[in-house]
């Protein structure tokens, strides 16, 4: 996000090392959600994820916190990959961070993962890890990484007449690479949106995710600044961003294991970002 994305259209990946934990995940009893099958329907299922209700005339809704009453918070981690950056990838470069999410799983930490389908299709194992732990839940944000407005920080533009399809696109690639439930929420690249985009995904029955405190992780090289901007700026009920990316975000993982502890003393609890659309929706 912010000055971050252009860049950071290419960031996001989780670990290598994902497979490998897996089964030493202290959520695993949890049960896993329902399939969400979005686009199979307008309306949410009644034993699948919660979604926000749709606004006037059937527009996606916007999800950007939950409700301000519980010291709980949702952090987030963008998984992306842009659609033209596979020879970076296949020169070395890592768009995925393993630290970071073996780091999650040892800290206790349940977590959204926004992932490009993109991201996917490089590093299908770890998509499939991340995609059968129920410590996490995987989202959607988008195939290509582009975005569905113009001037959203340099990234190439799919616009509103291409962002359905590029969402339907994300969703088969994640369930090809083993992503079982694909949760029905949507984050636009860049989080750049407007009423014409929203429009575009009528229908789908996913939620649009944003977020309210914007970590600044992306290209940062100082961790304890990012981790000020955290801690300044969490509140009952936020959405975390931030990435998941070792070349784009190298600071990610220790930012986390410095934000945790400190946010558990403060009182909070950490949450997907499923829970807090279901506090929402219970008007919680
Ligand atoms: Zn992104």
């Amino acid at each position: 996000m912010i000055a971050s994305v252009r860049r950071i259209a290419a960031v996001c990946a989780l670990g290598a090392a994902l497979a490998a934990c897996q089964s030493a995940d202290p959520h695993a009893k949890a049960a896993h959600p329902a399939p969400a099958r979005p686009g199979a329907s307008a309306s949410p299922s009644p034993t699948g994820p919660p979604v926000l209700a749709p606004g006037p005339g059937g527009l996606t809704p916007v999800f950007e916190h939950g409700p301000r009453t519980a010291k709980t918070v949702a952090l987030t981690f963008d998984a992306d990959m842009t659609a033209d950056e596979g020879p970076r990838a296949a020169s070395g470069e890592r768009f995925d961070n393993p630290g970071l999410i073996s780091a999650l799983r040892s800290l206790k930490v349940p977590a959204t993962v926004f992932m490009t389908g993109r991201w996917a299709d490089e590093y299908p194992a770890e998509a499939r890890a991340l995609g059968t732990d129920p410590g996490f839940e995987v989202a959607n944000h988008s195939y290509s990484h582009y975005a569905a407005t113009a001037d959203c920080y340099g990234l190439p533009t799919v616009g509103a007449d291409g962002i359905r399809a590029d969402v339907e696109r994300a969703y088969t690639s994640l369930r090809k690479a083993g992503v079982r439930n694909p949760m029905p929420y949507f984050r636009f690249p860049g989080g750049c949106y407007d009423d014409k985009a929203l429009r575009a995904l009528n229908g789908t029955g996913v939620t649009a995710v944003q977020w309210d405190v914007v970590s600044g992780d992306a290209f940062a090289t100082d961790a304890d600044a990012v981790v000020r901007q955290v801690l300044d700026g969490v509140k009952p009920g936020s959405v975390v961003v931030m990435h998941c990316t070792r070349s784009a975000a190298p600071t990610t993982e220790q930012v986390v294991r410095t934000v945790v502890p400190e946010l558990r003393r403060q009182g909070y609890r950490f949450v997907k970002v499923s829970e807090l659309i279901g506090q929402s929706r219970a008007g919680r």
